[in-house]
This record gives C-alpha cells, structure tokens and sequence, in this order.
C-alpha cells in the first residue's frame, strides 16, 4: 500500500528521496498500485514531472523515454511496426495508457510482449544514479541495479518482426518470439510467452540455426499453460515466421 508519495520536479531530488528507505519509483503506478503491493508499505517517487517521457529519433537510434506510456510509443511514428504489435498484445488500452517503459521492463514477467521484443532489439538503459550508466536488458534483469531508468535505446535501421500465439487473439502469449536482424546480418532472436523473463534464444552473426535454437531454448518450458513440447515445437515454427516477414 502507498503510504507517502512524492512528485520531485528535478532528476536529483527525484535521487535524493529515492536514497529513502521502502521508497521506489513510480511510473505509471499500475503495478505499484496493485494487490502485490497491498501488504507492504511503500513510499513512491512519482517520476512524471520530471520530462522524461520523450521519444525521438537521433541517428540510428530510438530514444525512449523512461516515463513514455505503452499508448504513446505505440502511436510515435518512429516505433517499428512489430514493436507496435507487441506493444497491442502486452495490456489493454487504459493500462497502456498509464504502463511507462521502464516500468513495464522492471515489472514484467516472460509473459510480456513488450519486453520480448525489447529484449529482441538488445536494448540499452542508460541508469541514473550516484553515477550513470547503460546497461542491457539482460545485464539489468540479471543485477537490478539501483537507480532510475531515464532513457532506453534501440537501434532503428534494422528489420524486425513478432510472432505469437495465444488462447486468444488479446491474450497473453502462451509462445512469443520477437526477431530483430541488422544490416550486417546480425540476428536476435528473444522468446516469451513463459516464465520469469523473456529469454534470449539466439545473438547470432546470421540467421543460420534460428529454428533449432528456438526449440533449444523452449526444451523445459513446461507450465500450466503448455507443455515443453509444444512450445519447443511452436516456438521454431514462430522464429521461422518471423525470418520471412521481417521488414
Ligand atoms: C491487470 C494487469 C495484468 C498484468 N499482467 C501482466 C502479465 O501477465 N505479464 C507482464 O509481464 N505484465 C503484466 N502486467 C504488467 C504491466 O505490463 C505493467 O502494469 C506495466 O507495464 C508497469 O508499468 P508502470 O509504469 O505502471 O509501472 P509502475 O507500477 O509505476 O512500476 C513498476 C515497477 O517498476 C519500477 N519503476 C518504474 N519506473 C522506473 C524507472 N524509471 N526506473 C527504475 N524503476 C522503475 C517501480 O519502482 C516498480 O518496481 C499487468 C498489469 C495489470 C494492471
């Protein structure tokens, strides 16, 4: 339960009060706000007057906002066309209303849409705190670093594509796959749809072995949803999808 809020106008006293403890930074507050939160109290740091809810594009690169909402990467002219699919798919539209970027990547399970196809376009964070950083998904999965997320980066001159399948078309993904490849023929390959987070199923040079390494990745991937088998099977047939309608 939220028990003391706070709106800090500037990065450094947004910092400052973060240093407090129980006290954690507040996007869109969906999460923060929901059952999980109903036992424990917490102060949140509310981070939107702090104007970091910008999406441009600079160069190659898509900057993104920490405080972006789902709803406005989803319509920014910029955001590549499978990253708007996914985006449709991870919530509906008065949570993507609210759902920030950051947010969505610090709170989400394997289940997210949104964070497979991130995951696909290795993106980076850059971490404000007593110093800055940038870091991977991966890398801020793995550590948690503390700090806030400012901004998230993803290359835009590469082909991408997400695939899945659900019990229906809104729901969630029982199989995700988001396919990123680049000019020089390097080609990510991230699976969701199960889990704790989205996995990495393949980084390669080229794409020679994406299906294989998406039944790999998937061998164990048994729940209440799916069998291992299944998904192992699906998630092949997924990558494979996305190889031919990359764009
Ligand atoms: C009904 C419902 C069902 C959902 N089901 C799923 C699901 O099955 N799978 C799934 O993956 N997601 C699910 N979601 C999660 C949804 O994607 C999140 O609600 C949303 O994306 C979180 O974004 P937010 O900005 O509201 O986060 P907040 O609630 O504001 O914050 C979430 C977490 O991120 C931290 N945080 C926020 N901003 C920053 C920042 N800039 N730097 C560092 N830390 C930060 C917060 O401290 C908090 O720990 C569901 C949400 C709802 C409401």
């Amino acid at each position: 339960m939220i028990t003391n809020y706070h709106r800090p106008q500037t990065i450094e006293e947004a910092l400052k009060l973060l240093k407090q403890p129980a006290t954690l930074p507040m996007g869109g507050g969906t999460v923060l706000n929901s059952p999980k939160y109903k036992d424990q109290e917490i102060s949140v740091v509310d981070l939107q007057a702090l104007d970091l809810n910008h999406i441009r594009q600079t160069g190659h690169i898509l900057e993104i906002g920490a405080t972006a909402t789902l709803q406005q990467l989803l319509e920014d002219a910029h955001t590549p066309a499978a990253l708007v699919q996914a985006i449709r798919q991870e919530a509906t539209l008065n949570i993507r209303n609210a759902a920030t970027a950051a947010g969505t990547l610090v709170a989400c399970d394997g289940r997210s849409a949104f964070a497979t196809m991130m995951l696909a376009f290795d993106a980076k964070l850059t971490i404000t705190g007593d110093s800055a950083s940038t870091v991977s998904l991966t890398e801020y999965w793995a550590l948690r670093p503390g700090g806030l997320i400012t901004r998230i980066d993803i290359s835009s001159n590469v082909k991408s594509a997400y695939q899945q399948v659900a019990r229906t078309p809104a729901d969630l993904a029982i199989v995700a796959a988001g396919l990123v490849q680049w000019s020089g023929g390097r080609t990510r390959l991230a699976l969701g749809g199960y889990g704790k987070l989205p996995l990495l199923a393949m980084d390669g040079t080229e794409a020679d072995g994406l299906e294989s390494a998406a039944s790999n990745t998937f061998h164990e991937a048994a729940d209440q949803w799916a069998g291992a088998e299944y998904r192992a099977d699906v998630a092949a047939t997924l990558a494979r999808r996305c190889l031919e309608t990359a764009g």
